[in-house]
Formats: C-alpha cells, structure tokens, sequence
C-alpha cells in the first residue's frame, strides 16, 4: 500500500489514545497517534507546512507502537511515523531538532565497534566521577566488559547476535545467552560488531548500509538469536526496510532467543529456590515482534512471576529518545516506575529483555535484569 493508502486507514476512533504514552501524560489531541496520523495526513498532502510545531508534536512520538494492536482498522503506525521521521531528517527546515548534530555523529560511531567499546569505557569511567549530567545518566555501564563472544563452530547451529551497544554495556547477556544455547547442546557462531541499524531508522536516518553488513555478518541458514528487542524488530524488518528476496530471506531466520528457548527450557535444570520477578515488557518485543510471551515461558520455570497491569504501556527508553526527550521521558519512566511499586516491592527484581529499557529502569534505580541473566543465574544455583 501507498503511504497515502496507509493513512487512510485511520477512521479516527480514537481506540488508541489511552494505549499512548505520550497522550496520557499531555492530554493532548497533537500527542495523540489519532493527532499524529492527522499531522503527517497534512504533510502528506502539503495543506500544511512542516515547522517547528509540526516537528515536535512527531518527534516526540516514542514510536513504541502501542497504538498498533490497539488499532481495529490496523493502521501500520510504524510504518508511517518512520516514512514521516525520514522526511523531518531530510527536511532542512527541522533536521536539526529532527536529529541534532551531536546524534548523527554518535550514530556514526556505532558500526565502528572498536570506537563504540573504547567511548562506553570512557562513559562508564566518567559516570563513576560523577562527570554525567543526571538527566543524560544512561544507568550504570560496566567499565570492564570481559572478553568477546566467540564462536563455537564455524558451521553453527544457530547465531547470536551481538549488536554495538549492547555489546558494550551488557555483554553478560550474550554470555549468558551462549551458556544456555551451550547448555542445550548447540553451537553458535556471532556476528562481531555488526550495528543493526535500529536507532539509524529510528531517528529518521538511512539504514540500509548496515543492514547489508549485519546480514553478511551472519551467512547460511541457521537461526539468528537476538537477546535486544529492538534490534531484533530492526533484523525482522529487513525483507521491507531493502525489499529483497535475499533480505526476506534473513528475516525469517531472525528470532528474538526468547522464541527459541522457549520450547527447549523444560530441559534446563530447575533452581533449588524460585525469587519473584517483575515481567517488564519492551514495546519492541510485544507491540512489534509480539513475542512477550515467550519470555514469560522462558521464565516460568525459574522464577515466580508478578505482572504489572498497565497494558504494556512504554517505559519512555525509546532509542535515543530518552536524550531528545528527557521530560516525556522520565515521565513515562515514573509511570513505569508507580506501576512496578504497585504490585511489588522497590528490591525485586524487573525482567527486561530490551538493553534500552533496561538502562532506561535501572537509572530510576530498579534492579533490572535481561531474562537470559536470570535464567543462567538459575543454573549456578539449580539442583
Ligand atoms: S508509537 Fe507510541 S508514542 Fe507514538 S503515537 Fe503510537 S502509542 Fe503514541
Ligand atoms: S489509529 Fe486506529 S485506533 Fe487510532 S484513531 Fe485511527 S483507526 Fe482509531
């Protein structure tokens, strides 16, 4: 379908607005995604001009995609803002509030992995003298990181992707990750450094460059495991973001690991004290990839589980959003936050299986944790 098609879709029912982050703390119609399909429908159509004001009512869209499933005539949100986000980027009047200076050069650093590990050392030292501006805090980062993946096979039975970032900040994950897939028998191969691409489409920035790397970095056809949510709605996207049959191709070899543990957890040995945990869910893994009940299955065998019933509404982490936008932010995050408190206690422990909600929480001083680290965990303690 056209981009024109696509916002035609919205019939305006307004069905999505109380699943709207944004609009639940504004109140307003422009914050709503009902608001936001108006505004890019005048884009669109050029009846209005983009400006300043048009800018910020879409950039502050944490395009988390809560709209969508709560969408009956299934109007593809994301599809939209992210047609929208590259044209504000392009757009002279507005790339730089679109995606300041200081953000493109950040996002450049990311496919250069060398600079990205070396630059979060940097941070994490700097965090620790407490050199960084709390409201730019990204939650504790490791300033040592421990060796790299490697792969146990070159002909591996499935892949783990080890993305930029996370690679950086939350390698345990992917030690944690190896160890189980290890545990269940199975070899892995990893991609390296590749950078998916995720924040680049995020902020409205061509991509494409780091999607053709990513999938060369992870040849054949053995499943690819991502441990990040968001990168791994970015990998499941590639079929539409380069519209190939090679792309397409990979997409469907992408699985968050979470969808393929699920049914081989039963094997694991089960710990000798079950903790209670708070199930977080990452928008990209429920309103995207809707794959949050995997993670629940993956869990259920290891620990008590406490839900938190506000409908999965976002946490406000959203990429880089949490720097672009850190009042919207951290208002989503103290939303997150009450909703936590209400149903446990300020020390348990919140599952995240998305590395930007997870600094996102723990820089409101949660202790979060991936679900693949509480799994491994259990096995040091199972019987
Ligand atoms: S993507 Fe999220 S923040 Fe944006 S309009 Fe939809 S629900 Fe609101
Ligand atoms: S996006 Fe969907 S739910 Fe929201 S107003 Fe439009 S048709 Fe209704």
């Amino acid at each position: 379908m056209s981009i024109d098609e696509d916002l035609n879709t919205c019939v305006g029912c307004g069905l999505c607005l109380p699943h709207c982050p944004t609009f639940r703390i504004s109140g307003e119609e422009a914050l709503s995604p009902r608001g936001r399909i108006a505004i890019m429908r005048s884009v669109e159509s050029g009846s209005i001009a983009v400006d300043d004001d048009v800018a910020h009512f879409l950039n502050t869209c944490i395009q988390c995609r809560g709209c969508e499933p709560a969408c009956p005539s299934g109007v593809p949100y994301g599809r939209l803002i992210e047609h929208t986000k590259q044209r504000l980027a392009t757009d002279p009047r507005v790339a730089n509030s679109t995606v300041p200076r200081w953000l493109r050069l950040g996002l450049g650093v990311l496919p250069r992995h060398r600079l990205v590990l070396v630059g979060s050392r940097v941070l994490a030292v700097a965090r620790r003298m407490h050199l960084v501006p709390r409201r730019l805090d990204p939650g504790p980062i490791p300033v040592r990181n421990g060796p790299a993946l490697r792969a146990t096979s070159t002909t591996p039975d499935v892949w783990i992707f080890t993305g930029c970032v996370m690679d950086a900040w939350q390698r345990r994950t992917h030690r944690s990750t190896a160890r189980i897939v290890s545990s269940l028998g199975a070899s892995f191969g990893v991609s390296g450094g590749a950078c998916c691409g995720a924040l680049h489409t995020h902020a409205g920035l061509d991509s494409r460059d780091l999607a053709h790397r990513t999938m060369r970095s992870m040849p054949g056809n053995a499943p690819i495991l991502v441990n990040s949510a968001g990168c791994g709605a970015a990998l499941k996207d590639y079929g539409h973001l380069l519209d190939s049959d090679e792309a397409r191709a990979f997409s469907t070899r992408v699985l968050d690991v979470h969808e393929w543990l699920a049914p081989r957890v039963h094997v694991l040995p089960r710990p000798t004290r079950r903790d209670q945990v708070v199930v977080q869910d990452p928008c990209h893994l429920r309103h995207v990839q809707r794959a949050h009940g995997a993670v629940r299955e993956c869990l259920a065998p290891f620990v008590d589980l406490i839900e938190i019933a506000d409908d999965g509404l976002c946490c406000g982490a959203g990429g880089a959003y949490a720097l672009l936008q850190p009042t919207m932010a951290r208002e989503a995050r103290s939303h997150k936050v009450a909703a936590i408190e209400a149903v446990a206690g300020r020390g348990t422990v919140v599952a995240s299986a998305n590395p930007g909600c997870l600094q996102h929480l723990m820089a409101a001083g949660l202790d979060v944790r991936h679900p693949v680290d509480i799994i491994a965990a259990t096995l040091d303690s199972s019987t």
